[in-house]
């Protein structure tokens, strides 16, 4: 009796903890190779090149595949490699939904830029933005090979797509999402996040093969698209989390995916803004941000103050006009052109 106890333990153990069992995740080399057959959480790899062993480089893939047809939800999570809570969202939602009960498909990539996930950086492992460089080049160097698979074997599949982001190394944010408002179905999709605040912004870069963004790419491919930025880098918050969960949340009730929620009693807190820009520092020095983030600002307000090496005050900064702080610096220490606060211009 005492051994079944001890196998029935270990057999328990074995299936409770994913461990080495990971190996035995698929590897596919598109999105359009998931299984749309079979209802439920299914992990995948997907191969994104391979390293300097020639081993592949995976991006982990969660499918809920649901019961009943309907769209496909995309998410991505750390196409910057520091930016970690939209990571925990995702596995927030998997943990939670009930594939049986949804109508359509949520395709999670918790970690998209997996590569600089592993390192605790922002950036692709040759230093570039992953996401100013759409839609990659098939021939080009790493980055842009890497870029143009996720063109090709990612973005396809989506029919909705919210882009998961946070602040940058020395810098903290509200919780805002970035959509083009003169479309209905952005505003509403931005409405539903409840951010604090909702940025409104054609992608300048659209049309242009320069700084093209991810979001601008999947916009072009007729996708409805926002960016949603959930608070700091390289941490997991739990209100971002929980706020990011709920979100999305109300995303699937809102597309008829999923759950209903009671749209009368979501109140839009959120301040809009036309427009917002950053406020760098014309000489450097040693900063001190005197405002909050999601602080209302009027023009000649106070905003920070610089001391030189020896603690004397060299330089205050003001608000050129009317805003609100939507991010701002925590790294004291600038030269020339350091980032002090970013600015939303209200509607
Ligand atoms: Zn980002």
């Amino acid at each position: 009796m005492k051994l079944f106890k001890l196998i029935l333990f270990s057999l328990l153990l074995s299936t409770s903890f994913a461990g080495n069992s990971q190996v035995k995740i698929p590897i596919i080399k598109n999105l359009n190779e998931l299984d749309s057959a079979k209802v439920g959480t299914t992990h995948y790899w997907l191969e994104m090149g391979t390293n300097t062993y020639d081993l592949p480089m995976l991006v982990p893939i969660i499918l809920i595949q649901g019961n009943e047809s309907g769209p496909t939800l995309g998410l991505t999570a750390a196409i910057h490699g520091n930016e970690l809570n939209g990571i925990a969202i995702i596995h927030r939602l998997a943990e939670s939904i009930d594939p049986k009960l949804l109508k359509g498909r949520i395709i999670g990539i918790p970690g998209l830029n997996s590569v600089s996930v592993q390192s605790d950086e922002r950036n692709f492992i040759d230093q570039e933005d992953l996401n100013r460089i759409f839609p990659g080049k098939k021939n080009g160097n790493s980055s842009n090979q890497y870029v143009y698979k996720i063109t090709e074997r990612v973005l396809p599949a989506f029919d909705i797509h919210i882009d998961f982001h946070t602040a940058s190394f020395g810098r903290i944010n509200s919780m805002y999402a970035r959509a083009d408002l003169s479309n209905d179905t952005l505003k509403i999709l931005a409405k539903l996040q409840q951010p604090d605040i909702i940025l409104n912004g054609k992608e300048a870069s659209v049309g242009s093969t320069s700084a093209r963004t991810m979001r601008a790419e999947s916009t072009l491919k007729g996708t409805p698209t926002i960016t949603v930025e959930y608070g700091n880098p390289q941490v997991y918050q739990e209100e971002m989390i929980q706020r990011g969960y709920n979100g999305i949340m109300n995303t699937l009730s809102w597309l008829q995916m999923y759950g209903t929620v009671d749209f009368q009693k979501l109140e839009d807190k959120a301040t809009y803004c036309k427009k917002s820009y950053w406020i760098y520092m014309e000489e450097g020095g040693f900063l001190e941000v005197m405002v909050d983030l999601n602080q209302k600002l009027a023009k000649g307000e106070k905003i920070a103050l610089v001391r030189n090496a020896f603690g004397e005050i060299i330089k205050e900064y003001v608000a050129p006009e009317d805003g609100i702080v939507i991010g701002k610096s925590t790294n004291p220490a600038n030269m020339s052109g350091g980032r002090i606060i970013h600015l939303g211009i209200l509607e």
